[in-house]
């Protein structure tokens, strides 16, 4: 940081400024994480400098040689990871990977069958506001009202009424496992594609803490960022050769130039992390201590979607104690604590307002903390949001997360350079 601080002093100052928010705030964002500093080293490396269109020794650029081996590395790593037999590991996000995948695999006006973005779904299966609801039929499923989980007789009667091409199963806001053979049988009895968008629960799976969707799946693609704690990115996965190929050509030239191969890179070193004993390790405490927040913030009166959490995220139902997700979000924000408000399953408000709060385990599991330090955290939310107009409780509960981040220290090889 010494070169940015004199070339760019300003750049420098803020980006010290968000190290110490990242240092001083509990990031409870069920999709964020804090990659190792080997990540961040290989991702701040010369590898920007190099284009590299094509695949590993099928280039359109010279010299790309090493290049080449770096690709590789993650490419076989993501392999063995997964249980996949084909890895495309250029896709510069999840959303780029999952809009390969349909570039592969429908034409446009194709029906598509994703779950509802208010039930947990991510925009990019068929939201009216992003490419797959606009260019695809989409028809939506969503979670049981009475034990908002999957119902899959539902799913397969909507299946049947819709006929659907692709089928598309893996959430951003859903807490519980998903039976990937159960959406295969689905999908084979009204021939459909399916896919399994993992982005969230990717480290779990690579770890063997939620079944591994490559058995059941003709394609899976997941994100790299979040439970799986490398660089921002996208992947994406299958066992079929044929669909392999026309997936990477989906991917180069269907929808990207060429490769951020600084960022396969911090794939690579991410993933050869995951494969180590240590990283399990890691998965069994995520869960470990999702389960003790939700417990915790059961315990004190707030309702959690469902009744709990099986991976690294919950909800909480917000309706319980009266309260939008809109005021809950602010009312962590002045705590020091990063959350975000997210719909609840048949929510009355609008996705600007929601009735829930969505918080995740991933980011302060990797700053050490055990579920101790997540039960205190629950007590923190629980105490706050139980009284929001309490100014005493409020200055208690950020005296509380100052404390646990001391305890946790974030990046100590890192120095804040403020500009002289
Ligand atoms: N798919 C799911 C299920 C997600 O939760 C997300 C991001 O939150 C994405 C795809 C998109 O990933 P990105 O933000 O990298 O485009």
């Amino acid at each position: 940081l010494d070169q940015l601080a004199q070339s760019d002093p300003t750049v420098t100052e803020l980006i010290g400024q968000e190290l110490q928010r990242q240092r001083e705030h509990l990031e409870l964002i069920a999709s964020e994480n804090f990659t190792s500093a080997a990540v961040l080293a290989a991702q701040g490396s010369v590898l920007t400098n190099k284009y590299a269109e094509g695949l590993p020794k099928k280039r359109y650029y010279g010299g790309c040689e090493f290049i080449d081996q770096i690709e590789q590395i993650a490419i076989d790593r993501a392999c063995q990871l997964f249980d996949a037999t084909h890895a495309n590991v250029q896709p510069h996000s999840g959303a780029q990977a999952n809009f390969a995948v349909f570039l592969a695999l429908l034409q446009p006006g194709d029906t598509i069958m994703g779950m509802d973005l208010s039930h947990g779904g991510h925009l990019t299966h068929g939201s009216p506001v992003n490419v797959s609801g606009k260019w695809f039929n989409v028809c939506h499923y969503g979670v049981s009202p009475e034990t908002e989980t999957l119902d899959y007789d539902k799913i397969l009667e909507l299946a049947k009424q819709h006929q659907p091409k692709l089928m598309i199963c893996g959430y951003s806001a859903y807490p519980r496992i998903i039976e990937f053979d159960k959406f295969r049988a689905i999908a084979d009895e009204v021939g459909a594609y399916l896919l399994a968008d993992i982005a969230h629960i990717a480290g779990l799976v690579a770890t063997g803490h939620h079944p591994n969707p490559l058995p059941h799946c003709h394609v899976v693609t997941t994100t790299t960022h979040k439970t799986l704690r490398g660089p921002r990115g996208g992947l994406i996965l299958t066992r079929d050769p044929e669909l392999g190929k026309k997936l990477d050509k989906a991917v180069f030239p269907g929808t990207q130039g060429g490769p951020l191969e600084h960022v396969i890179a911090g794939k690579a070193v991410a993933f050869g992390e995951a494969l180590k004993p240590e990283f399990k390790t890691y998965s069994t405490e995520v869960i470990a201590n999702a389960q003790a927040l939700a417990n915790c913030l059961q315990q004190r009166g707030l309702k959690i979607v469902s009744g709990g959490t099986d991976n690294h995220l919950m909800l909480v139902d917000l309706r319980s104690v009266k309260m939008t997700g809109k005021i809950a979000d602010r009312l962590m924000s002045e705590i020091n604590i990063t959350a975000n408000k997210n719909t609840v399953p048949f929510d009355p408000e609008s996705p600007f307002v929601t009735s829930g709060l969505r918080l995740g385990s991933p980011a302060m599991t990797t700053r050490g903390m055990g579920i101790s330090e997540f039960m205190e955290i629950g007590n923190i939310i629980a105490d706050r949001l139980l009284n929001p107009d309490d100014d005493t409780v409020t200055a208690d509960c950020r005296a509380r997360v100052a404390q646990l981040c001391d305890r946790f220290p974030l990046y100590p090889h890192l120095q804040i350079k403020v500009p002289a």
